[in-house]
């Protein structure tokens, strides 16, 4: 079992030596402690003098293999753009979404991110390019029969097929089930889907409400219900649903989200981007009890996977369509983009302390952005930029030291040969 020791490190505001064990943080101390740690022989001694460790941060909602369809839908509509989605996506394969996934993955070492709640077409590729570069990846299977009876029972027979084949996986991925949205799965194949997922312990990851037309055609179908109103009436929402968007909600949308203690994730740039809306209600959600995390959705409309550029624009907007600079502080931003997704996703991840799993990013700290009698989270948030991310550690092992992720140029290499299969 590999061991590393973190020397000289700032945790939490305090000089300290950090022991990694396998997958996991065996001890936190200050360093110079009298009693020392040592990790004994067989373990690698790191000097981060001078740096800062913070849990590595979590995208709760993204479509990976989009790495490669930036910029294919720009300046349009929700509606427009995802008819432009699913023709470019007509055309990929499993080989696309291998490569795909190994560019978001390499996209997501640098810019700080250890997992990834994932939504995304021939899961399996996505697994095997997530396990090569180390990434702690959330898989889902997802659920999208666009209203074809047809489609739902091949869709069934192979989400079953998934499910076995996940359960062989034996490594530190997770399996869940997504359902794409209201308006593209039918009320029976939704109703199948919760009912797999509950059987079987799974995450259930969802788009919910997220433009004013998804509420308005919802509305007009299912008697004057919401889509959270609708969802709610299908039994499918409780603490095992993972909400993406969540934007356009009335007071009894989040009462029930809070009730029912479901995980809402706010994509801030790609709701700016497709001018689906911006006033995301975080007060309103939390203080109904719902869990609140962060994504960036796929970058096809986000156009990328940086995390830090996620929770900055999050509060700026917040702070100002409330005309409030204490909306949406840093201490809360922290947690939705690190702990709270934990608490979502049922890992000990998002936290640095003695048993969780070590998903540490090691932030360089010596460069003017720092140089402020600001905390590091409100330097690390508004002054810097992810290239300020050193060093990462997922499940105990280095994925990136000193912004050199091994085999980067093959990986651009080999994805942009299989970019002309979508062009
Ligand atoms: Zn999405």
């Amino acid at each position: 079992m590999g061991k590393i020791l973190l020397k000289n490190i700032v945790s939490e505001g305090v000089v300290s030596d950090i022991l990694i064990s396998g997958e996991r943080i065996a001890a936190v101390r200050p360093s110079g402690h009298c009693k020392d740690i040592s990790g004994g022989e067989d373990c690698e001694i790191v000097d981060c003098t001078g740096k800062t460790a913070m849990p590595g941060l979590v995208n709760m909602h993204t479509h990976a293999a989009m790495s490669m369809m930036r910029g294919i839908g720009e300046d349009i509509f929700f509606h427009e753009w995802i008819d432009r989605i699913w023709d470019v996506e007509s055309k990929i394969d499993e080989e696309y979404v291998y490569h795909a996934t190994k560019v978001a993955c390499l996209e997501m070492i640098k810019t700080g991110t250890t997992t990834f709640n994932d939504h995304y077409w021939h899961m399996p590729m996505a697994h095997k390019a997530a396990m090569e570069m180390g990434l702690r990846p959330v898989l889902a299977y997802v659920i999208c029969d666009r209203n074809d009876p047809g489609e739902s029972e091949r869709q069934k027979i192979q989400c079953r097929q998934m499910y076995e084949e996940a359960m062989t996986w034996n490594d530190h991925s997770l399996f869940a089930i997504a359902i794409h949205a209201i308006y593209s799965v039918r009320e029976e194949m939704i109703l199948w889907s919760v009912r797999f997922a509950r059987e079987h312990g799974l995450r259930i990851h969802i788009h919910v409400s997220e433009t004013r037309k998804e509420i308005e055609d919802c509305k007009a179908q299912h008697n004057g219900m919401s889509p959270v109103e609708y969802l709610d009436s299908l039994g499918a929402l409780g603490p095992d649903v993972i909400a993406a968007h969540t934007l356009w909600l009335s007071d009894n949308d989040i009462r029930i989200l809070g009730e029912r203690g479901v995980t809402c994730v706010h994509n801030v740039n790609s709701n700016l981007k497709l001018a689906s809306g911006y006033r995301f209600l975080y007060n309103e959600l939390r203080d109904a009890g719902a869990n609140i995390c962060l994504g960036t959705d796929g970058c096809a409309s986000s156009n990328n996977l940086d995390m830090l550029e996620t929770m900055k624009t999050s509060a700026m907007i917040q702070k100002a369509w409330r005309d409030d600079p204490s909306a949406m502080p840093l201490d809360e931003l922290m947690a939705m983009a690190t702990a709270n997704a934990g608490k979502a996703l049922g890992l000990e991840i998002g936290k640095i302390e003695e048993g969780a799993l070590a998903d540490i990013l090691i932030v360089d700290t010596r460069n003017y952005n720092f140089l402020s009698p600001g905390s590091f989270e409100a330097n690390l948030v508004y002054s810097a930029h992810s290239d300020c991310i050193d060093s990462m550690i997922c499940n105990g092992k280095f994925v990136m030291r000193e912004r050199v992720v091994p085999g980067e140029m093959e990986i651009l290499a080999e994805a942009k040969k299989v970019l002309r299969k979508i062009i």
